[in-house]
């Protein structure tokens, strides 16, 4: 298929990670705003050789999905610089990781403004340069020719770390084909990123003729947790606005004016191709309170050797923390983010008013101006949805997974059985089913216990995790007797009851 044919067929295919065009041998392939405002791909048919490659190189059109090795190790850090916290957007770690880069005489490429205000993706050669790619940009930048650049530094053997969202990061990885060791590739956890027309005329309107100093798009002054859009002026001070007070911000949250691409995105884990992604640790008060002073957390998901390698020469305190506080708390992560259902009005209502994009904007956005972010709720299901698919995935692949069928055992008891578990049986997947006290499951992958679920202690709820997750051995401990039912049940599906005993 072209790639022509693929966007013409569904637009959303299409993320705009500009890989077509950093291909084309001919440069006949430019990209061109649509009415939304998002960039795709034209080719000029004259200049054209056919040759293929931009079909060759289009994550999209080549996309197959990825089954992890293993779940990634996740943690949270900080940067121990208070002022490079406060110009990052979460904890600081895209600096910690671009200092180790820049120390070895390496190049930054990530998303900056231009002199516009406009985002662009650019360079940094230095800890000055490195302040324009500092902190997070909610618009989707343009890509421009950065990854035939990126190229080019490579190939001279200069240690480059390239910064962008998740399809960006495909984009580059496609259109480099081999891996490259001198290479470090960091993504953020993406909510979506929303139309570049919208954005340039919105800063226009807000500058209203005077010039502009710097764009914050999560200032800290009142706290992370409390973070706002915040626009300094050379001459007349500062606009400054909460993110659901603010016209911008309002309809980019509320999933009106992001590109088709990330309401179905497919560069969600465990298809990420990136060596670290980097977000929010929203959250942390609760599941790791040492690393909270409100002034920004960082959660780093490591994807490759190389990746952890680098993370632990950077300059950051941390700790590492459980995959479950993802779907928890940064559902974004796996899951699309949800378009409001008054998407397609606004980009209706923009169609017929082209010139009057704050018309529109501020007609939808005084429709509910302090309604609370409605789409977080329906994300967390479905990102808990798709986390246990990733996880019964993950749970398949291994030849053999174990059930251990317990009594009740205490924090210190479960915790000793847990390690016995992991030395006896390493490589395999366990679950650990307590038969009395509310019947709860532990679910355990080779090295530490990764989520807990409760259920009912049912037969049926006995008989899904067996079929769900592919339980291959049973063992079950002297104490408890197992009704008639469970048996014939476990002799249908030929898995002989092995006995053992936690407490001896
Ligand atoms: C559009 C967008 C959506 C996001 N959605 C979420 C989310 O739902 N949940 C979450 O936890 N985190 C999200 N993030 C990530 C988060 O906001 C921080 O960017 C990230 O945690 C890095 O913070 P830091 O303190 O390490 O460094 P910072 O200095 O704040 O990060 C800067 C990094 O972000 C990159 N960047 C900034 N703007 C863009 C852009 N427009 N396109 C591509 N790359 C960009 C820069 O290249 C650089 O690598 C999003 C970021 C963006 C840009
Ligand atoms: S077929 Fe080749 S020459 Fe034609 S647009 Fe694609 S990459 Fe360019
Ligand atoms: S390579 Fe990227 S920009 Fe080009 S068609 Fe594919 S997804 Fe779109
Ligand atoms: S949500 Fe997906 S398609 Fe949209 S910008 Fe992020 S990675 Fe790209």
């Amino acid at each position: 298929m072209k790639i022509e044919d693929m966007i013409a067929a569904n637009r959303a295919d299409c993320s705009g990670c500009e890989a077509c065009a950093n291909i084309c041998p001919k440069n006949c392939i430019s990209m061109k705003r649509d009415a939304e405002g998002f960039a795709y791909p034209k080719i000029d048919h004259e200049v054209c050789i056919k040759c293929g490659r931009c079909e060759k190189v289009c994550p999209a059109l080549n996309f197959k999905p990825t089954i992890p090795a293993e779940l990634p190790e996740v943690f949270v850090t900080i940067h121990p610089d208070a002022k490079v916290r406060r110009h990052s957007s979460s904890g600081g770690t895209f600096t910690a990781l671009s200092e180790i880069i820049l120390n070895s005489g390496g190049i930054i490429f990530g998303a900056g403004f231009n002199e516009n205000w406009h985002v662009v993706h650019t360079s940094a050669e230095n800890l000055d340069e490195l302040e324009n790619l500092r902190g997070s940009k909610y618009v989707q930048s343009q890509i421009g020719y950065v990854y035939k650049r990126v190229k080019v530094e490579l190939e001279n053997g200069r240690q480059v770390l390239f910064s962008g969202t998740p399809c960006q990061c495909a984009g580059l990885k496609s259109f480099l084909v081999k891996d490259y060791d001198n290479l470090l590739t960091v993504d953020i956890i993406c909510h979506g990123t929303p139309s570049p027309f919208i954005w340039e005329n919105y800063i226009d309107y807000r500058a209203g003729g005077h010039d502009i100093a710097r764009v914050n798009f999560r200032s800290k002054r009142f706290g992370w947790t409390n973070n706002h859009i915040e626009i300094t002026f050379y001459d007349c001070g500062y606009y400054a606005n909460g993110t659901n007070q603010d016209l911008y911000q309002y309809n980019f949250l509320h999933g009106i004016i992001e590109r088709p691409s990330c309401h179905t995105c497919k560069f969600k884990f465990p298809n990420c191709k990136s060596d670290v992604t980097i977000g929010d640790a929203w959250g942390v008060q609760n599941f790791s309170p040492k690393f909270f002073d409100n002034r920004g957390t960082s959660l780093v998901i490591v994807h490759t050797a190389k990746g952890k390698n680098f993370l632990s020469k950077a300059k950051l305190a941390g700790q590492r923390v459980s995959f479950d506080v993802l779907p928890a708390h940064n559902p974004c992560f796996i899951t699309p983010s949800i378009p409001d259902n008054r998407r397609q009005d606004f980009f209706r209502d923009l169609k017929n008013f082209p010139h009057l994009p704050i018309a529109v904007m501020q007609k939808y956005f005084h429709q509910n101006p302090n309604k609370v972010v409605p789409s977080g709720r329906n994300l967390k299901v479905e990102a808990t949805q798709k986390f246990d698919a990733i996880l019964r995935q993950f749970a398949k692949r291994r030849e053999k997974n174990i059930l251990f069928i317990t009594p009740i055992l205490n924090g210190n008891v479960i915790n000793n059985f847990v390690g016995k578990i992991l030395r006896d049986f390493k490589g395999s997947g366990g679950y650990i089913f307590q038969l009395q006290g509310g019947g709860k499951f532990i679910l355990v992958d080779a090295f530490h216990p990764i989520i807990r679920l409760s259920g009912e202690m049912k037969l049926n709820s006995l008989r899904d995790l067996i079929e769900n997750f592919h339980v291959t051995n049973i063992f079950v401990d002297r104490q408890i007797n197992l009704s008639d039912g469970l048996k014939n049940f476990l002799e249908n599906r030929n898995l002989p009851v092995k006995s053992f005993e936690v407490h001896k």
